[in-house]
């Protein structure tokens, strides 16, 4: 225990800065003694309208008010609601509300090992790729292809194989004839925002409908306009059979949806549940959200935000002799050529009078998942801060 640790009553799972922050709008985080720093981790890319939202705000007033919970054993308005929305703007047929991406994805594996005991029998095993992330309860840990994780808590829930992204063949070989379904994110945010290709999605598509199995689309990170569209499924042309959302439905509070196709609506009742399952309070908001989102016009603004932040990270890249600089839509890397991106994220916290927050993923890249709402002015105030955070940390650019 360090002497002022702010976090000397917390059980330890971070290392975090001792900055305490106490309030946050839009773009921008305050802490407690005052200081502005521009965000662009939002929470994980939970805040998809930003810090406190007044659209968040009203629902959540709005809905506690009225009814915070009658249990999941009897439907309320807003799951409801919420339900039609999800399957009004996906190719999706049913929703399941759950409050976390990995209980999302936990269900997601259980409605494909009860299609496969019904439909293929009793199929099983789950693709997924190596650097993968799912989530963090013991199963999702196991679907992960986060290195050192399947050593972390022994035993681990068995039935996860591995493939490697963009390498169909490397699906081909990791299918069995238990082989139930392959787990994917088309972008692999914790692992640094990993492209899928377009042409190993298509074939991806093909071959599980060939071999009967199930395609799971983790969009935990990358739906809800994240990508530039509501989902990032729709960039590549295919329809997985299944999806899961978190992160940005909740536009920062803990809601997270399954969604499969009709065909594959096979619990019975009592095979899935959860005493917070489509709480109206969550479904509120996420209705809110959703329904802000998933509109063309808002969606073409965060396409338009995107490329001016990626044509701005681009220079970056070249003036400041970095390695390269990636994404889809407001979820990006830029790519270091040294492992310095803890001192760059360090550095760019500690900057004054106003301080820029950064993530980083991977020793040597920094992932940049800004408010979908960013305005143009705090992009470039963005770029601004990042020029001066990587002169810091890793010697002036050249201009
Ligand atoms: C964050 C994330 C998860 C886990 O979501 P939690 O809400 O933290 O459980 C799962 N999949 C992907 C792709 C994620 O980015």
């Amino acid at each position: 225990m360090r002497i002022g640790d702010p976090g000397q009553h917390l059980i330890t799972i971070a290392s975090r800065p001792d900055t305490v922050f106490v309030e946050g709008h839009g773009s921008w985080l305050i802490d407690e003694g005052g200081k502005r720093y521009l965000d662009l981790v939002q929470g994980w890319a939970v805040n998809s309208l930003g810090h406190s939202p007044p659209l968040v705000a009203q629902a959540l007033a709005a809905q506690s008010k009225r009814l915070l919970n009658p249990g999941p054993a009897y439907f309320n308005r807003p799951m409801l609601d919420l339900a039609q929305r999800l399957v009004e703007v996906s190719c999706f047929d049913r929703v399941f509300l759950a409050s976390s991406g990995a209980e999302a994805n936990e269900g997601a594996v259980k409605l494909a090992r009860r299609w496969g005991s019904r439909m293929r029998g009793g199929a099983h095993e789950i693709i997924g790729f190596e650097h993968g992330f799912h989530g963090r309860t013991l199963a999702m840990m196991s679907a992960s292809g986060k290195p050192g994780w399947s050593e972390l808590y022994p035993p681990m829930p068995a039935g996860f194989a591995k493939a490697r992204l963009n390498d169909i063949a490397s699906v081909e070989r990791a299918v069995t004839p238990r082989s139930v379904a392959v787990m994917i994110e088309f972008v692999q945010g914790e692992a640094g925002v990993n492209l899928a290709d377009p042409g190993f999605v298509r074939e991806l598509r093909a071959l599980t409908r060939e071999r009967q199995l199930l395609l799971i689309a983790d969009e935990v990170q990358t739906g809800i306009g994240r990508c530039g569209h509501a989902f990032a499924y729709e960039t590549f042309d295919v329809e997985p059979d299944v999806m899961t959302l978190a992160k940005g439905i909740g536009g920062g509070v803990p809601l997270a949806a399954l969604l499969c196709k009709e065909r594959f609506n096979c619990f019975e009742p009592g095979d899935q549940g959860g005493t917070y399952c489509g709480n109206p309070l969550m479904a509120a908001v996420g209705l809110a959200v959703v329904n802000e989102v998933c509109r063309e016009e808002f969606l073409e603004g965060v396409r338009r935000r995107a490329e001016r932040l990626a044509g701005g990270l681009q220079a970056v890249v070249r003036d400041h002799g970095l390695s390269g600089e990636r994404g889809a839509g407001l979820l990006r890397a830029l790519v270091l050529p040294a492992d310095r991106a803890d001192r760059v994220v360090e550095a760019a916290r500690a900057l004054q009078p106003v301080g820029l927050l950064l993530n980083a993923p991977r020793p040597n890249l920094l992932r940049l998942m800004p408010a979908l709402t960013i305005t143009d002015a705090e992009v470039d105030e963005a770029l601004r801060l990042l020029r001066a955070a990587l002169a810091q940390a890793l010697g002036p650019g050249r201009r």
